[in-house]
């Protein structure tokens, strides 16, 4: 049986996706074999990767000017091949807002002069800095964010004010909201929180940043061979991508990305609504910069909290423990979580309260 899954990644993937994948494992599109069986270079795959890409442009209203790149190694790769492609002047500033910008500017510091502009630490990155008030250096090859901050609960809601190049970490909320591609000069996720199974990051990049990579950037991370060769210069993550045109077509015949924000928007309220009723149940996330794909929270002590993640568990309800680094716990509803979830979630938090104050 299936239980409702709030993993944080890699994490649950829509039912008709899964049960299609399953259709056609033994024998894709009467090609006797699987997706994951046949050459890369084949018109099978290779319509697999066009529509693939085609179809993410379309439900981000990517324009003509970017180039969507399907690469491995994860969103902590790109923490490298972003410096290793963008620094022309050596230079870029990072603000702060959890782990992985931290792991995004100590990655960075090994190929430039990087600087922090702002960070939450201090208040345990329980929100996002007011934009209004960061400054950044002159003469930087880029900002780099980190949009959603899956461990904590975060995410901007504004951009930072600069006509330096804005990159963008979207692992944990790509394809979520609504987002304006032009606004940034280079976004990129791994797959395996909003998208498909792990093993593909998706880069987006504005073409006039492509084909400046420093002397000592890898061949595999150099964004002019990936575009050049359709990120088909060498063998690609096959099954990865196959999964992610099955998750785009089924987002696509939901309404697109404008329909889906709707229904996370409604999922998040409901969730924190009921915390914010409950003098049992904590969020200490500001308000305003409250994430719409991770909501953490935390029972009245530590021992409360390990019973709730067994026993909701047990109930079917999986994967609700928090990050090591914040303990507690964290509901993941991301794109493929049901209403149906955030509200069995909900009823469970009611009967273990009234159980447990
Ligand atoms: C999960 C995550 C990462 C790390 O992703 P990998 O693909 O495991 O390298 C980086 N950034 C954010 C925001 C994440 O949620």
């Amino acid at each position: 049986m299936r239980v409702f899954n709030f993993a944080a990644g890699p994490s649950t993937l829509p039912l008709p996706v899964l049960e299609q994948a399953q259709k056609e494992l033994l024998d894709y599109n009467n090609t006797g074999m699987s997706i994951i069986e046949m050459s890369h270079r084949g018109k099978p795959f290779m319509a697999v990767n066009d529509e693939a890409n085609q179809l993410l442009r379309e439900l981000m209203n990517i324009p003509d000017n970017y180039s969507v790149l399907f690469v491995q190694g994860g969103a902590s790769q790109q923490f490298a091949a972003v410096p290793l492609n963008l620094l022309k002047n050596g230079k870029a500033d990072y603000i702060l807002t959890g782990n992985f910008a931290t792991k995004a500017y100590e990655e960075g510091s090994r190929f430039g002069d990087m600087a922090i502009a702002a960070s939450s630490k201090e208040d345990k990155f329980t929100y996002i800095p007011d934009m209004k008030n960061v400054k950044f250096r002159d003469g930087i090859d880029y900002v780099h964010t980190t949009y959603n901050n899956t461990i904590f609960g975060t995410r901007y809601t504004e951009l930072p004010k600069t006509d330096a190049t804005l990159v963008t970490d979207m692992s944990s909320c790509i394809l979520s909201e609504v987002v304006d591609v032009s606004k940034f000069g280079l976004i990129y996720a791994g797959a395996q929180k909003n998208i498909a199974p792990a093993g593909l990051t998706i880069v987006i990049v504005r073409k006039d940043l492509i084909g400046n990579a420093l002397p000592q950037c890898p061949t595999m991370l150099n964004y002019a061979i990936q575009d050049k060769n359709n990120s088909l210069y060498n063998t690609p993550p096959c099954f990865p991508i196959y999964m992610s045109l099955l998750v785009f077509r089924w987002l696509k015949n939901l309404g697109g990305v404008k329909a889906i924000q709707q229904i996370n928007e409604e999922k998040a309220k409901l969730l924190y609504d009921f915390i914010d009723n409950s003098s049992f149940y904590t969020n200490n996330v500001n308000k305003k910069d409250r994430s719409i794909m991770n909501v953490p929270f935390v029972s009245p002590s530590e021992e409360l909290d390990a019973k709730f993640v067994s026993e909701s568990a047990k109930a079917g309800l999986a994967s609700l423990k928090g990050h090591k680094v914040l303990g507690g716990m964290r509901a993941s509803i991301y794109n493929a979580m049901p209403i149906e979830g955030v509200k069995a979630l909900i009823e469970f938090m009611k009967k273990f309260e009234m159980e447990n104050k």
